[in-house]
């Protein structure tokens, strides 16, 4: 093992997201002190809190999962909060743990990293070797600084920092907001309120061919706890779950957990986004961590958080 995580006491940054949530969630069960904080007490934008807060609570560990985060949409509408934000978080975070001596950090990216027409499945090593997906550039550029300063750390100051790419997400905790939301959380609603009204159709965006892979939070937040204990290293590390399905196909899962047959409407004036995006996760899965959740298992556990969340509000 690389590092213990007992007795550690580890920030996880950004815990009120999905990703930082389920990550909080599956710490509790490492008899490590799980430290958090709201906007209210640090914003993460803010150079000067974030240095004050490191040296205040001196974390041996952060787990990075703070960020500003959105789908296809949100990110052509808001491209200098997707840009700006999250280049000052992660900045902000790694000089300031820097600054505190803190011994591992865990930087969380994305797939959309990697360039629009990466090999397929897409290795770690295709970063920066071709032209990112337009329509999440914005994101992109800021996270792929964020693996590169991580790795500045360790190339220059010795930081056993390491950073791990997560395909795309979903779960309790997820963001179901329309306008602002990924597709498997978007379509899960959209069933939901087509299965209410009882409509006839449900619109899904674009063609319905473009090919993604999904991962629950909580599968993810257990690969990471495992890389967290047992990975060092430059490189970073992909995580998925090694499936891929159509949107379309996506579309039909969605229906069965639902419990609810409409017909899917192609809505053609909205972007397909990159055409395939599933990662090659064979590394993570050579040391030991493949556990992923069959998809529609998962898409059952998010229903019933979505259906949870409702009822609460
Ligand atoms: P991406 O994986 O970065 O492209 O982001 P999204 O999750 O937003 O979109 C993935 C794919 O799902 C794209 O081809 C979208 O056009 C498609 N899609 C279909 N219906 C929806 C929807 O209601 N919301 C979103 N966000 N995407 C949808």
């Amino acid at each position: 093992m690389t590092f213990d995580l007992s007795q550690k006491r580890i920030w996880v940054a950004g815990h009120r997201g999905m990703v930082g949530g389920a990550v909080a969630r599956r710490l509790a069960s490492e008899g490590c002190e799980v430290i958090t904080a709201g906007r209210d007490r640090v914003d993460l934008v803010e150079q000067a809190q974030v240095r004050d807060f490191m040296a205040r609570e001196r974390p041996d560990a952060i787990v990075l999962a703070a960020a500003k985060v959105g789908g296809i949409k949100a990110n052509s509408d808001y491209p200098v909060d997707f840009l700006y934000q999250n280049l000052m978080i992660e900045a902000n975070i790694l000089q300031a743990a820097h600054e505190a001596d803190v011994a591992r950090v865990l930087f969380l990216g994305s797939s959309c990293i990697y360039p629009k027409l990466a090999p397929q499945p897409i290795p770690e090593d295709s970063l920066l070797t071709g032209p990112l997906e337009p329509t999440n550039e914005w994101y992109a550029i800021a996270k792929i600084a964020g693996i590169r300063l991580t790795q500045a750390y360790r190339q220059q100051y010795g930081r056993d920092w390491i950073s791990a790419m997560p395909t795309n997400l979903y779960g309790p905790g997820d963001n179901y907001d329309l306008n602002s939301s990924h597709v498997l959380p978007a379509l899960l609603r959209k069933f939901h309120e087509a299965r209410v009204a009882g409509a006839g159709t449900v619109t899904v965006w674009g063609s319905g061919t473009p090919l993604r892979e999904f991962l629950h939070c909580d599968d993810l937040a257990d690969a990471l706890v495992f890389l967290l204990k047992e990975y060092s290293g430059h490189d970073h590390v992909n995580v998925g779950s090694g499936v891929e399905v159509t949107i379309r196909e996506l579309a039909q899962t969605i229906a069965e957990v639902v419990g609810y047959k409409a017909e899917l409407v192609f809505d053609a004036t909205k972007p397909d986004g990159t055409p395939r995006k599933l990662m090659d996760s064979s590394r993570l899965h050579a040391m030991g961590w493949n556990r992923a959740r069959p998809l529609k298992d998962g898409i059952a556990d998010a229903y019933a958080d979505f259906l949870d969340g409702r009822d609460r509000g």
